[in-house]
């Protein structure tokens, strides 16, 4: 049997880092040599049917080792890629064995240092072992402490037959830091009828509720002309979108001044020009029907800037991006039911927290599969601090186990 942490040092070594600029899938072909590996290491456990599609998913099989004729397929998902936002090649993990509480100072840059008194969860965790990188670079915890996971618990459910459970679908993902970890995620071939991303932090966490999610593209057009002979002619686009950001709100409905269960309304790119200057601007609620008022106020604040710069216009461009998952998990209340249940016979309180974010969950449970996240245990994602306990990782297995035990006894 290999261990948890072995598997996780293993998979942080490559280099799986997403491109949200590159159209192939998967965006970086460095995704693929991990996917690969993975469908390697699958088969060689024993998973006969573990292969990686063309677009770079891998999918395999635990079959059931139940007497019962109708235990439903359950699947469970990890996304290999880490963020664009931070490199994470040459990743060098460490392990600090029996952490004592103190500052955490990573060896590669002195002002990397993992501070009790700046991350609380540190508290709960002395005497455990941490993983960190080593302050040059994230470690990918995010979400490669979730593949070791599943790795791990497949490894243990193959070795020990006794264990009476349903068929187990098991799926690595490329993309999803990029938006894109569900674009070919075939829910048909993937065939369970509900599913667990294991990319979740702390230890206990189940998630059941996301954000919706929809992006705003507000495009002013101006008119363009020579500034020396400009009087009188020339519409500013810059100027009319200045106008507009200026009215956004500042000290309500943004993500600097909101929490818990609070949307927001948020500007993240400005392309200007004399001429044309679009903002892009991500709207976000847990009602969905939330998001319209928003729309709205953003649609009026874009009229009122217009109306103050004579010959100037605007268009307005809404794509939905995701749906709050509680919306079809409602549905299914065994789904997340079983995975609280889990939680609690491995030894963990349950917690729960809305999402102020999406999971691949978001759009999986809209295209038909029911997908609640459980924690792998990661900490600081996309940050140099990167952390993980390797006892969170240990319970993650465990919790995996015990749900696949619990669908087969209920069902
Ligand atoms: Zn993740």
């Amino acid at each position: 049997m290999t261990s948890v942490l072995e598997r996780f040092l293993r998979y942080v070594q490559y280099d799986t880092q997403s491109d949200e600029r590159a159209t192939s899938c998967p965006s970086t072909a460095k995704q693929l040599v991990l996917l690969s590996d993975l469908a390697a290491e699958l088969r060689d456990l024993g998973l006969r049917d573990a292969a990686v599609d063309t677009y770079g998913y891998v999918m395999a099989t635990v079959p059931s080792t139940s007497c019962k004729p109708a235990v439903p397929t359950i699947g469970f998902i990890a996304h290999v890629d880490t963020s664009p936002e931070l490199s994470g090649a040459n990743v060098t993990p460490i392990v600090h064995r029996q952490y004592d509480g103190r500052d955490l100072v990573l060896p590669d840059d002195p002002s990397a240092v993992l501070r009790p008194a700046d991350i609380p969860e540190l508290n709960e965790h002395v005497g455990d072992d941490i993983v960190t990188a080593s302050g040059a670079t994230l470690l990918g915890a995010d979400d490669k402490a979730g593949v070791a996971e599943i790795v791990t618990a497949a490894e243990h459910l193959l070795t020990h037959p006794d264990v009476p459970h349903g068929p187990i679908r098991i799926a690595f993902t490329p993309d999803e830091e990029v938006g894109r970890g569900t674009a070919h995620f075939d829910v048909t071939r993937f065939g369970a009828s509900c599913a667990y991303t294991m990319d979740g932090g702390g230890r206990g966490e189940v998630e059941s509720e996301s954000f919706s999610a929809d992006a705003m593209t507000v495009t002013f057009s101006g008119f363009n002309t020579h500034p020396g002979y400009a009087r009188g002619r020339m519409v500013n686009a810059i100027k009319v979108a200045a106008a507009f950001i200026n009215d956004l709100p500042v000290d309500r409905q943004s993500p600097e001044t909101t929490e818990g269960h609070e949307g927001f309304v948020h500007p993240y790119v400005l392309q200007a020009g004399v001429e044309k200057t679009a903002v892009r601007l991500l709207i976000r609620d847990f009602q969905t029907g939330g998001l319209k008022d928003k729309e709205c106020l953003v649609e009026q604040l874009a009229h009122h800037a217009v109306k103050r710069f004579p010959g100037a216009r605007v268009d307005i461009a809404i794509e939905e991006s995701y749906r709050n998952m509680k919306e079809i998990l409602d549905q299914h209340p065994k789904v997340v039911g079983y995975a609280c249940d889990a939680v609690r016979r491995a030894g963990l309180e349950v917690r729960s927290h809305p999402i102020r974010g999406g999971t691949d969950g978001s759009k999986l449970a809209f295209m038909g599969l029911p997908t609640p996240n459980i924690f792998a245990g990661e900490h600081n994602f996309h940050s140099r601090l990167e952390w993980v306990a390797v006892q969170d990782m240990e319970k993650a297995v465990e919790v995996i186990v015990h749900l696949c035990r619990i669908w087969e006894e209920r069902s």
